[in-house]
């Protein structure tokens, strides 16, 4: 059987990342631009939420099914900030390198579990903007908010999120120093990712 969703997202790292997973389920990812679905307005509090108001956004422009992801970095210490807002932590129209030092700012003075934080991500899947039951899959990546910048690969705040690799020892090197292909193994998007995949032969093989 053949299938193809819509992609909520116009980012070509994330459309390969899917095409390649969902592949072996003989599914076609697609991204939203083919479409000239515009970007949606994430106007609810969680990234669940949101990722599904892009996902039925989609779903509802094109009349076919989508998935749709939202993520972000959580910082306990400071109330869940940056969450949703991550991408536009320091101002709207901020880039990487202004939200890492504002970050970094904020942290100033904090040391051990205060620097604790962790990537999020959430990955939904439904098969109209009507769906009563989308399928959702979570995951968290944990780690530590170094002291400064490190490593040139990745992108958002990859280069100040330290990868603890062993419980109890500090981070040995930063998300933006890990081989892509790590990267992708450790991450919470991949981990979503993998989960979701799981979700959908599970629900799926359900009509055997
Ligand atoms: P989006 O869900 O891809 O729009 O990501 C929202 C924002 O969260 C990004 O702009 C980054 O600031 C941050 N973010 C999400 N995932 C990652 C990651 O894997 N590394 C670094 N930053 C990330």
């Amino acid at each position: 059987m053949h299938r193809e969703y819509v992609l909520a997202s116009g980012n070509p790292g994330k459309l390969r990342e899917m095409a390649e997973m969902f592949k072996p389920l003989g599914i076609v990812v697609r991204p939203q631009s083919e479409w000239q679905v515009p970007e949606a307005q994430e106007t609810a509090s969680t990234f669940v939420e949101n990722s599904l108001i892009k996902a039925r956004q989609a779903a509802s422009r094109t009349g076919l099914p989508s998935i749709a992801d939202d993520s972000g970095l959580v910082v306990p210490a400071l109330q869940g900030d940056p969450g949703i807002f991550s991408a536009r932590y320091a101002g709207e129209d901020a880039d990487a390198r202004a939200n890492m030092r504002k970050l970094l700012e904020k942290l100033e003075g904090k040391t051990g579990a205060d620097r604790n934080a962790y990537f999020f991500c959430a990955l939904v899947l439904v098969e109209s903007a009507t769906d009563p039951a989308p399928l959702i899959a979570t995951a968290c990546w944990h780690g530590k908010i170094l002291h400064a910048p490190r490593g040139e690969g990745g992108f958002g705040y990859d280069p100040v999120f330290g990868v603890v690799t062993s419980p109890g020892q500090g981070p040995q090197r930063s998300a933006a120093e890990l081989p892509p292909n790590k990267k992708h193994h450790l991450s919470h998007r991949g981990q979503a990712l993998r989960e979701l995949v799981r979700q959908l032969r599970e629900r799926d093989g359900g009509f055997a």
